[in-house]
């Protein structure tokens, strides 16, 4: 950490002078949190035979396969913790200099954390939805249902079909959150990039954005990004502890 003082401290001066700050976090801020990485080669997902929307919609079956995956992964990561990253950005955001947080994870470890603002691109995995009237419910009981009864549960309100509050393949992103964190890349002087592979889209086509309007882009991310040339600084290592340092860099300015 010692050699990238001086990139911090640049980050910590942009920060402070900042007047909108926008925060976009991919699976590596969680990955301190022991939440894999779903997404890489070997990751939990290769594992799985993967369920697309549309299979879901048509078949009982591929809902009964779903609903097996996700009570599995419930099952190891439902106990993850925010950690030092998360807490750091929660606090940024309650003392004014982030305007809040978009991210493409579905652990919900930012609003555990205390971050109110937060945009979840791709939905969380702490609640279920109902595809027929859109009624929400905490997920915990829903999967001790499945694990009971070993079959899919309905919804309680309609008898219709609930899924997970996340967005599967082939399922289109909600446009409303969308449009939101994409109003937020325009109007944003700065932002962090942190612990995404910045090769998904929509969500790399936000620091895309903040460049276009002459914005600074800063990452932070272990392995390099495709737009590591776009940005002012790239940082790789320990994110909770690029963070951390970020943070008393921007404390000892008052
Ligand atoms: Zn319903």
């Amino acid at each position: 950490m010692e050699i990238a003082s001086r990139e911090i401290h640049r980050i910590a001066d942009w920060l402070a002078a900042s007047r909108s700050t926008v925060v976009l976090t991919g699976a590596g801020i969680s990955t301190e949190s022991g939440i894999p990485d779903f997404r890489s080669p070997g990751g939990v997902w290769s594992k799985y035979r993967t369920v697309y929307f549309d299979e879901f919609l048509a078949s009982a079956e591929s809902r009964y396969e779903y609903w097996r995956q996700k009570c599995e992964m419930h099952r190891d990561f439902a106990d993850a913790q925010p950690n030092a990253g998360h807490n750091i950005l929660a606090r940024w955001e309650s003392a004014g200099r982030i305007r809040g947080v978009v991210t493409q994870n579905i652990d919900g470890l930012h609003r555990l954390a205390g971050s109110k603002r937060v945009l979840e691109l791709h939905g969380t995995a702490l609640e279920a939805a109902c595809l027929d009237c859109k009624s929400r419910y905490e997920i915990g009981p829903l999967v001790q249902q499945f694990l009971v009864e070993n079959s899919v549960p309905a919804c309680p309100a309609c008898g219709g079909r609930l899924k997970h509050a996340t967005i599967s393949f082939g399922q289109t992103l909600p446009a409303d959150v969308l449009m939101e964190a994409t109003r937020w890349a325009r109007e944003a002087d700065l932002m962090l990039a942190i612990g995404s592979s910045l090769v998904v889209t929509p969500a790399a086509d936000l620091p895309r954005a903040v460049v276009a309007h002459g914005a600074r882009l800063v990452i932070i991310n272990r392995d390099p990004t495709p737009l590591d040339s776009r940005a002012e600084v790239c940082l790789r290592g320990s994110i909770g502890e690029v963070l951390t340092a970020i943070d008393a860099a921007v404390a000892g300015r008052g």
